[in-house]
């Protein structure tokens, strides 16, 4: 007799395959430090991969001026891209 445990599989197993299959997001929300706006820009999945799998870290983002608004910016994104600080 099968129980339904061994039928079906847990949570946990379910949420570990899906973030297998799951590509990486390639955008990040980021908020502009000088006038507050905020609005996504695309990152490369490739990079957020690598930098998950190498366990963390994080990665320089330089916004240009008209990708958000009308300031250029630089900030630091980690591997499950949020956004940790911005400056100008
Ligand atoms: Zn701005």
């Amino acid at each position: 007799m099968i129980t339904m445990e061994a039928a079906t599989p847990t949570q946990a197993a379910i949420r570990a395959l899906d973030a297998l299959i799951r590509p990486p997001p390639d955008r990040v929300r980021l908020m502009c430090p000088v006038c507050q706006a905020s609005g996504r820009i695309r990152v490369d999945p490739a990079r957020v991969r690598s930098m998950a799998s190498a366990g963390g870290g994080v990665m320089q983002l330089q916004v240009q001026a008209g990708e958000i608004c009308d300031h250029a910016f630089t900030v630091h994104v980690d591997a499950h891209l949020c956004a940790r600080c911005a400056y100008q």
